[in-house]
């Protein structure tokens, strides 16, 4: 799970990571074997009953950075991935954050390019409410007008949510999957961890190899444990 890519000299809630510490970690990916790709892609991959050298690669938010120090990286390793945008909020900035710089947001032009390079678009709402807080209007709204404006935007169907602040609960979970999509993803969501509910692990600028090969072990014995088994 990434969020922002680029100068981190203001960056109180480390959501950025420098376009050189990008290139590093995917290189490391490459290095091991694993290759990042779009979750929609893993997903379909797994359900062949492959995918195991694929590695789901998100950015959340649609900050106007990815088309500028993200696309390239990846272009440059052969990896696709997953943006989550935000609808409602096309060419606006991150006012959902009380602290820190305000971060342009692509426009709708920047998300078309990402899309015409394979980058998968998905929703992240209209304009990054807690959806477990949300009213039904609002929880609606969210999910299926953000779908529908995001598909006509990128010109295919949008399948994947991203749930902000990645905070999920069973109400939330039945709206984005009556809205349409196939899948979303969480952050740390325990007994909710399912298609509708995929963990993510936070990759940022301190992620360095060694840290990285821990956190891929980490993740792997909490999802056991979330399983029970
Ligand atoms: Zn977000």
């Amino acid at each position: 799970m990434y969020h922002s890519v680029g100068d981190r000299s203001d960056d109180p809630y480390r959501i950025t990571v420098t376009p050189d510490r990008l290139d590093a970690q995917l290189g490391w990916l490459r290095r091991r074997g694993l290759r990042g790709v779009p979750v929609g892609e893993l997903l379909a991959a797994r359900a062949r009953g492959g995918g195991g050298d694929l590695v789901g690669l998100t950015f959340d938010d649609g900050y106007a950075d990815f088309v500028e120090h993200a696309l390239p990286c990846l272009r440059r390793h052969g990896c696709g991935a997953t943006l989550f945008v935000l609808p409602g909020r096309l060419g606006g900035v991150n006012s959902w954050d009380p602290l820190g710089p305000r971060k342009p947001l692509l426009t709708a032009d920047g998300i078309r390019r990402a899309a015409a390079e394979g980058v998968e678009i998905g929703s992240h709402g209209l304009t990054h409410v807690d959806l477990t807080t949300a009213d039904d209007t609002t929880l609606t709204a969210e999910t299926a007008e953000s779908r529908a404006l995001l598909s006509e935007l990128a010109g295919a169907p949008v399948t994947g949510f991203c749930y902000p602040y990645g905070t999920v609960d069973a109400r939330a979970a039945d709206a984005v999957r009556a809205a349409g999509y196939t899948y979303a993803c969480a952050i740390d969501p325990g007994p909710l961890t399912g298609p509708y509910a995929l963990p993510r692990v936070h990759v940022g600028q301190n992620d360095t190899p060694v840290r990285l090969l821990l956190k891929t072990r980490l993740h792997r014995l909490r999802r056991r444990a979330a399983a029970g088994v």
